[in-house]
């Protein structure tokens, strides 16, 4: 591998075989090669104790950098719902227990929601994307859609709260819609977009 190569590879904190797909697409046109956490067995899971998605996301950056001598981006995501003054937000995937069960999650937020009329049933996608380094500097930035809860769920794409999320400008859910055009409207898509040109800095003044 040529030295410019090698000073171009980042690793992203997930052993998620789906994240590290989705994000080599978004990530392709920089000319970045992203391994996944699963080529460093010996790196540790994180708690992800953040009151914040750019806390949690800085959080797993900073020990995936340190754990593999890398630069290293993460990213944390979830929903907040205007209703529940934008909970259930870092405990998105956990809200209904800590089974990580999207459909009980989904289930419940429509029952918290029940009650409220359609014009203040507005919630948004949010994802914040981090980028550290071994030596401990940090980036973070955040990437949201904007959207509406529906009463009921609708469509078989997707996941997590995806079937009764409809994007601002949109009559269908983001389960209804194909993987390629949720990308281009995702809050993880805008927030990994908006990263690249910080990351490319941090890479050029790596140590
Ligand atoms: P994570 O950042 O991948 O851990 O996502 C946290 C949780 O937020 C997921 O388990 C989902 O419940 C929710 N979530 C994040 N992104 C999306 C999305 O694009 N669609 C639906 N649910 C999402």
């Amino acid at each position: 591998m040529s030295p410019d190569a090698s000073s171009r590879r980042v690793v992203l904190a997930t052993r998620n075989a789906h994240k590290v797909d989705e994000l080599r697409r978004i990530l392709a046109p920089s000319g970045i090669t992203l391994i996944g956490l699963d080529e460093f067995p010996d790196a540790g899971e994180v708690a992800e104790t953040g009151a914040t998605f750019a806390e949690n996301a800085l959080l797993k950056a900073h020990a995936a950098a340190a754990a593999t001598g890398l630069v290293a981006i993460a990213d944390d995501s979830g929903i907040a719902v205007d209703a529940l003054n934008g909970m259930p937000g870092v405990l998105s995937v956990y809200w209904a227990g800590r089974a990580r069960d999207d459909a009980a999650n989904l289930q419940l937020v429509l029952e918290q929601i029940e009650n409220v009329p359609d014009e203040r049933r507005g919630a948004a996608f949010v994802c914040a994307a981090a980028a550290a380094t071994p030596d401990g500097r940090e980036v973070v930035v955040e990437g949201r859609v904007e959207g509406s809860l529906l009463r009921a769920p609708r469509g078989a794409g997707g996941f997590g709260y995806d079937p009764i999320f409809v994007p601002m400008g949109e009559s269908r859910t983001t389960a209804e819609m194909s993987a390629a055009e949720k990308d281009a409207i995702s809050h993880r898509g805008a927030a990994f977009r908006s990263l690249l040109p910080l990351l490319d800095e941090l890479l050029s003044t790596a140590p």
